[in-house]
């Protein structure tokens, strides 16, 4: 069944975890295609998008052996309050917004900061452009200013898809945004594209209508993968600090302001440079506001 070379680079057994259900999942490398699994009991704190280390049991299942360190983690609050990876080893954030519903600014400039503790690229898809745009395409430039990519689509009426997909290739991206901005249209368009040649695992119902219920990442062409998660409601900043807060605010970030006190926080110390910026318009009121009511709900 497999040559050589499929053998050799077989000896890796590396693979990306890709669904998972207790004990059970999927997993994908280029080599073996998407082969189902079982896990130890050693192996509980896998998480969707990990990479794995497998052993072949039979042609059609493998049992996981190692799991590698990731390079990131998203993360949310369950029921109960306690954290929770939903994804792991992101290399993209999509923000999806639209002019209906409203942008919420400080959900916005929370997604940023996730993006940033993640280190993680953050590009912002305005969906619904066939709708009036003005307003809100004025309102982001406040973020191209700030050096984050800005891609204008329509997914209902198909109107530059292919700027997205382009946007999509080679990362490992995942969907945010508020209720009702067009995240499931995108998912839809973007599973059902026949500018994607190869896709996996269905997730359309009998109405076929795009449904998720467990975090599941899809795979668009051989290097190219859309997490679909219903877990980003509660999205959770990894905050430790206010340094960390920090990260989410670049123009707050650079370490060339001339603060009086090296440790700056930037609330209520005199001689601030970052206030002084604020009143000379050079930050924005918006973001720095957004990053005080940061502070205060995390820290
Ligand atoms: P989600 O909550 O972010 O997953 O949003 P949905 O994908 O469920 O979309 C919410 C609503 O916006 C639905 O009624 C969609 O038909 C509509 N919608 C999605 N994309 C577009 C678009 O490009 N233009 C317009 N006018 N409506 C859209
Ligand atoms: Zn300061």
């Amino acid at each position: 069944m497999y040559n050589h070379e499929t053998l050799i680079k077989q000896y890796d057994n590396l693979a990306l975890i890709t669904e998972l259900h207790g004990n059970r999942g999927l997993l994908w490398n280029d080599v073996i295609g998407f082969i189902p699994f079982i896990t130890k009991k050693q192996h509980q704190g896998l998480v969707v998008g990990d990479f794995a280390n497998y052993q072949q049991l039979d042609e059609n299942s493998v049992v996981i052996e190692r799991i590698k360190q990731p390079f990131n983690e998203m993360e949310r609050l369950n029921k109960r309050g306690v954290k929770q990876s939903i994804v792991n080893n992101l290399t993209q954030i999509i923000l999806v917004v639209s002019p209906e519903p409203k942008p919420n600014y400080l959900l916005i400039d929370k997604f940023i900061l996730i993006s940033e503790l993640m280190k993680c690229q953050l590009t912002i898809v305005l969906n619904k452009i066939d709708l009036s745009v003005t307003k809100i395409e004025h309102e982001l430039n406040l973020y191209t200013g700030l050096g984050y990519e800005l891609i204008k689509i329509s997914a209902k009426t198909k109107i530059n898809e292919i700027n997205l997909i382009r946007k999509l290739q080679d990362h490992r991206s995942v969907l945010v945004g508020q209720s009702g901005v067009g995240k499931s249209t995108i998912t839809n368009l973007l599973l059902s594209s026949d500018k994607i040649k190869t896709r996996s695992l269905s997730t359309k119902s009998k109405k076929g209508k795009h449904t998720t219920t467990a975090t599941k990442i899809h795979l668009l062409n051989m290097s190219t993968f859309l997490t679909d998660t219903p877990g980003i409601e509660n999205l959770h900043p990894n905050i430790h600090s206010i340094s960390d807060i920090q990260k989410g605010f670049v123009e707050i970030y650079k370490d060339n302001f001339k603060c009086k006190y090296r440790d700056c926080s930037h609330l209520n110390e005199p001689s601030c440079q970052v206030k002084e910026n604020v009143s000379l318009n050079k930050i924005s009121e918006q973001r720095y506001e957004n990053y005080k009511k940061l502070i205060s709900t995390y820290l």
